[in-house]
């Protein structure tokens, strides 16, 4: 089965969608948990099943790192190798190199840097990126873009930009070889994996508009938004992602990378997105940060010591139907692995629920007075 989207409702520009790839179907609008080294921190596959995930995020540069995309080709893929059945994206790596790697120089070759696991040193070109996924199997492959530092100029902007796409059309003529059989050193663990365009610009509307163009003119089967929620104000990330959406085809998903909290996610499905990911679900459920129907709550406060409530009164997951603030509160300053499980339950089963709840408006064709709801509920 090849990859396909069809869209199937729309409310202004929002819509709803099914993205179709070879490990099953994806209802759109869709939040992507993000399983960084073939796991979702804090909770099983199990779990992500039942809390209703239909794809998950991979990253390339742990994975490719440890234990090796090599390695993984050879238990037969990513898919196989974790035993997740369902739709897998990975990253290109790219965000990771510029955010964690050691040493790191970018060059108009790739990137070059030291491992930050053992100092390591790699090279992660365009064409590099395109064979570790093809190793890794994900059913959706992005291809190295460069991360634009900001704050940063409209030169430095535009140069990130071209060399944005001049990447991406290497990174889509090595995935084409790939998938002719021409690339004899890659295992490739999925046939019908896709690869996704990557529009950047920084917050310049003009250089936004220009990158969805030319990205789109090198064919891709769908495109994404990168280098937004960087420290741009929400209004300009808004703006980004309007202009954006409006050159990208109406027939191919469209993912915005990164981003982001509740807000943002129906700001962003108004303006015309399908999918997106954040770190921000699991990684504040870490810290005891927990997303509610009445804004978020952090559990360590001490006015929850004795509070017999649930965390969200709205909520019916597993861990509001069964635990009180107090005991969750108890759990986080015991550092109890089980506090990151709970939290981390409650708070994908937010995440997906509210857009499981987007995808019912659009479908109704309320979206407007959904977003009017979100309106100064600090999320
Ligand atoms: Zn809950």
């Amino acid at each position: 089965m090849s990859f396909g989207f069809r869209v199937t409702h729309t409310d202004g520009a929002a819509r709803t969608g099914v993205l179709t790839t070879a490990h099953g179907d994806v209802e759109t609008p869709a939040f992507m948990p993000v399983g960084t080294q073939g796991a979702v921190k804090g909770v099983t596959h199990r779990d992500l099943e039942s809390l209703g995930a239909t794809i998950i995020l991979g990253n390339t540069y742990h994975l490719y790192l440890r234990p090796g995309d090599e390695l993984i080709a050879r238990r037969g893929g990513l898919h196989r190798f974790i035993g997740w059945t369902r739709p897998i994206l990975t990253d290109s790596g790219g965000y990771q190199v510029f955010s964690l790697a050691d040493r790191r120089t970018i060059d108009d070759d790739g990137a070059h840097f030291r491992s930050h696991l053992d100092g390591s040193a790699h090279t992660l070109t365009p064409e590099r990126s395109a064979d570790i996924q093809a190793r890794l199997g994900s059913d959706i492959a992005m291809v190295l873009d460069e991360c634009l530092a900001l704050p940063a100029t409209h030169d430095a902007a535009r140069a990130s930009m071209e060399r944005t796409l001049a990447w991406a059309a290497r990174a889509r003529a090595r995935f084409e070889a790939i998938r002719a059989g021409e690339a004899a050193d890659v295992t490739v663990t999925n046939a019908g994996q896709a690869q996704f365009g990557i529009v950047q610009g920084g917050v310049f509307g003009d250089l936004r508009e220009e990158s969805a163009e030319r990205t789109v003119g090198l064919g891709f089967e769908a495109y994404a938004i990168g280098g937004l929620s960087v420290g741009e104000s929400t209004d300009e990330m808004d703006e980004m992602v309007a202009r954006t959406t409006a050159r990208l085809p109406a027939d191919r998903p469209r993912y915005l990378m990164g981003v982001g909290t509740p807000r943002d996610l129906v700001e962003a499905v108004a303006r015309g997105v399908d999918m997106f990911d954040c770190v921000l679900p699991t990684r504040n459920a870490r810290n005891g940060q927990l997303f509610t129907s009445e804004g978020r709550l952090n559990i360590s406060n001490r006015r929850y010591a004795e509070d017999d409530g649930p965390p969200d009164p709205a909520c019916d997951c597993y861990t509001c139907r069964t635990c009180s603030r107090a005991y969750l509160r108890h759990l986080y300053m015991a550092h109890e692995i089980n506090a990151a499980t709970l939290n981390t339950l409650h708070n994908l089963h937010f995440y997906l629920d509210t857009m499981r709840r987007i995808r019912e408006a659009i479908v109704f064709g309320r979206l407007e007075s959904f977003r009017a709801g979100y309106v100064g509920r600090r999320q």
